[in-house]
């Protein structure tokens, strides 16, 4: 470990928790150098839906490769990224009826989140933002001013001017009507604070602590959204792409945001690619007034097509209900039975177990540790990291699923007696 100690800088991250030198990874499986295998339930924080080196895809673009066809075009019109849209508009937004404009991003998530919010700004010649207390959306400014924890936030001191907070359904804030707070706020000519150009919203607060919101509080914001002149930005990064249930995480509301944020598992195979879709009318962009050298990774937009057809042939929504049915029984019945602190929230293929009240921030390193040692990768999320987050492939084996959750289970009973 010593080169990476000594010469990578001290804001690594996920690597500390997970301490081996990893080499090869298949499906649900990684594998250090040294050939232990650990079941993964971090799926590179969501931008492995399909697993590791997933077959279908990795053919796809392998033959590409051998073609010498294009690998980097800036945003040329290339062949590549043609198969992308045809296969994006004919099996996601056509049949959705989602009408929306494609712009393509720098290579990670938060290179969109940033062209959403400089859009909506422009669109409304608004500065302000609605942002949701626990919302994560990104580590470049933009996207940290709209981000909740402290935290991160700390040493690049003010980043959120004209952002405001709401509350989120979550907590305390779940006794009020967080809709009608908000409401009162753009009422209130003294409230202090400005109609915002754009409220930005996660479905399910990933980073937040696994937090889902109601079908109806996501219906609510819309009508707000829309009674305000406010636009709607659903940042459906860690939860798009099937995690839920549903292509996009917003289907379960019945809900049409006016712009969506995507990227981790859009591009199937965890190449870098991000996207930011909005209704036609907003499409007010000069030409090149958003750029960059790296929007639309050619590779990646073979490897999304091809995640694209795997979805169309392997009925993976199915797939992911079965498993949310066993995670759900497992988690209730064998983990939050352990002691009535422990708190249990999830949807589709994200879990997280809560564990706040316990009043021991260290706890979940303690059990997510042991998890490593008895081969499983899984972290830690939410306020404090006091909350487990269980995000596999979606493509995970039933049989590895329910090893993994076992891991887990051994480890609770261990950590939580001692
Ligand atoms: N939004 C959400 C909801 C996320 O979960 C993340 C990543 N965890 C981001 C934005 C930022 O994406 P990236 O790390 O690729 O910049």
């Amino acid at each position: 470990m010593n080169i990476f100690e000594q010469r990578e800088s001290n804001v690594r991250s996920y690597c500390r928790n997970f301490p081996v030198l990893f080499h090869r990874a298949k499906g649900s499986l990684i594998y250090s150098e040294s050939g232990e295998a650990y079941i993964d339930f971090l799926a590179g924080a969501g931008a492995l839906n399909y697993g590791h080196n997933n077959d279908y895809i990795k053919q796809k673009v392998i033959s590409y490769l051998e073609a010498d066809a294009i690998t980097h075009g800036l945003d040329f019109y290339t062949s590549a990224k043609e198969k992308f849209l045809s296969k994006f508009f004919e099996t996601l937004l056509y049949p959705r009826g989602l009408d929306y404009r494609v712009q393509f991003c720098g290579p990670t998530g938060t290179n969109a989140v940033e062209a959403a919010l400089k859009l909506a700004r422009k669109i409304k010649k608004r500065p302000g933002i609605f942002s949701f207390m626990g919302g994560y959306h990104g580590m470049t400014l933009g996207s940290l001013s709209v981000s909740g924890n402290l935290e991160i936030k700390a040493g690049a001191f003010g980043t959120s001017n004209h952002v405001s907070f709401m509350p989120y359904p979550h907590g305390f804030m779940e006794k009020i009507d967080t809709i009608e707070f908000i409401e009162a706020v753009l009422n209130d000519v003294n409230s202090g604070i400005e109609k915002p150009a754009a409220i930005i919203f996660e479905t399910v607060q990933a980073e937040g602590g696994v937090i889902v919101a109601p079908i109806e509080w996501m219906q609510k914001l819309r009508q707000l959204c829309d009674r305000h002149d406010i636009l709607l930005i659903c940042d459906d990064i860690q939860v798009g792409c099937g995690r839920t249930g549903s292509f996009f995480s917003f289907e379960r509301a019945n809900i049409i945001p006016d712009m969506v944020v995507l990227s981790k598992s859009i591009s199937g195979y965890g190449f870098p690619m991000s996207l930011l879709l909005f209704k036609p009318e907003l499409d007010v962009w000069e030409p090149g007034e958003h750029n960059g050298t790296f929007r639309g990774n050619q590779l990646a937009f073979i490897g999304a097509a091809a995640a694209l057809e795997y979805r169309e042939i392997t009925n993976i929504e199915q797939e992911v209900k079965a498993k949310e049915s066993f995670l759900r029984n497992f988690l209730i019945d064998k983990i939050a039975s352990i002691s009535d602190k422990v708190k249990i929230r999830g949807i589709g293929l994200i879990w997280g177990i809560d564990i706040t009240d316990f009043g021991d921030n260290s706890l979940t390193k303690k059990i997510i540790s042991r998890c490593f040692e008895l081969g499983l990768i899984v972290e830690r999320t939410g306020r404090n990291n006091t909350v487990i987050k269980i995000l596999p492939p979606l493509t995970i084996e039933m049989s590895i699923l329910e090893k993994g959750c076992f891991i887990i289970k051994q480890a609770f009973d261990e950590c939580l007696t001692k």
